[in-house]
């Protein structure tokens, strides 16, 4: 495999945008730490700032971005449609931009398949869907506000319903899915390669300081052997699986040290023993939700 500079490289999405390759997560970022965070990624070299409106902290992200001093055309920032919001798209829409203080979203993704009522979060929306949802997501298009819209935590069965209706004109974008060797979702990356359907890996590390992944043997022995980090090793792994990565972190030298991906690699065989790991756990699941919206099949 051909070692590339990562920090630079970018993945065409079926828009014909270049989505760079390595970004900066900010779910459970504190307000008063992102700032800063964002603003120091920015000036070490990432393009591409991860956020939502569900992680409170988007005002906060946008000044980190204006503290920067990098122009605004030069980065690339993702938000997410929070789901009580569902039924109204626009206005979810506006309040991330105008928290995030920014004149236009590069990639805008419906954050989870549920669409649950804002009065009580419990329940799901009566007579609504996130087929509905794409619906007003692709009307967003019109505004010029928007450059690229995608979804997030869709599973094949979700995908399957909405490129199947008749009101889905846009394909999406992007799926934002979780992807460490623990949960690796195979058949999901393989599935929206075959529909043009980028996806982001989130959680890449495995959500934690402290998770398993980082104690994995085979990890341990591929950063000793290459002088890599266990972080290293695993942002290289979905790298190489052809997926953008979004590692969070609010700390300056993780910061750093997950951007240090450039004149290096990973062999064949050192990608199929970093696949060959059999933990499992997931970082996100959907027992906050109302509704079920992973199933385990997509493995
Ligand atoms: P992650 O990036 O896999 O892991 C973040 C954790 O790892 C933090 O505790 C961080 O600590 C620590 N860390 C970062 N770099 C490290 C390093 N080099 N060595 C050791 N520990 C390190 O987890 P994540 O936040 O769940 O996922 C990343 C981003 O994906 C999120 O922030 C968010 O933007 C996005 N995301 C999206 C969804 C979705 O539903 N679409 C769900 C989850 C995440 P410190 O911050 O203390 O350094």
């Amino acid at each position: 495999m051909t070692s590339l500079n990562h920090t630079s490289q970018t993945f065409t999405l079926n828009t014909g945008a270049e989505i760079p390759a390595v970004g900066l997560g900010t779910w459970k970022s504190p307000p008063d730490l992102v700032r800063k965070a964002v603003c120091h990624a920015i000036q070490k070299g990432y393009r591409h700032i991860d956020t939502a409106l569900n992680y409170q902290n988007e005002i906060e992200v946008g000044q980190g971005i204006r503290d920067s001093g990098v122009a605004r055309d030069q980065l690339w920032v993702t938000t997410k449609l929070d789901n009580p919001w569902h039924h109204r798209v626009r206005e979810g829409f506006e309040k991330s931009l105008g928290d995030l203080g920014i004149d236009y979203i590069d990639l805008y993704l419906v954050h989870f398949p549920c669409s649950t009522d804002p009065s009580d979060p419990s329940k799901h929306l009566p007579d609504w869907d996130f087929v509905k949802t794409w619906q007003e997501m692709q009307k967003l298009l019109d505004t010029g506000k928007v450059k690229n819209i995608g979804v997030s935590n869709f599973q094949i069965r979700h995908l399957e319903t909405l490129l199947n209706d008749p009101s889905c004109k846009v394909v999406p974008a992007v799926n934002q899915i979780e992807l460490h060797p623990a949960n690796p979702s195979s058949k999901l990356l393989e599935y929206c390669r075959s529909k043009s359907i980028h996806c982001t890996a989130y959680s890449c590390l495995g959500g934690a300081t402290d998770n398993p992944l980082f104690d994995e043997p085979v990890v341990s022995q591929i950063a000793a052997k290459t002088k890599k980090t266990p972080a290293q090793i695993l942002l290289m792994w979905s790298l190489l699986r052809g997926s953008s990565i979004i590692p969070k972190s609010v700390t300056f030298s993780r910061i750093e040290e997950n951007f240090d991906l450039d004149g290096w690699t990973l062999t064949k065989s050192e990608m199929e023993a970093l696949s060959g790991i059999k933990t499992r756990f997931k970082v996100v699941n959907d027992s906050w939700m109302p509704i079920k919206v992973f199933f385990g099949d997509d493995e």
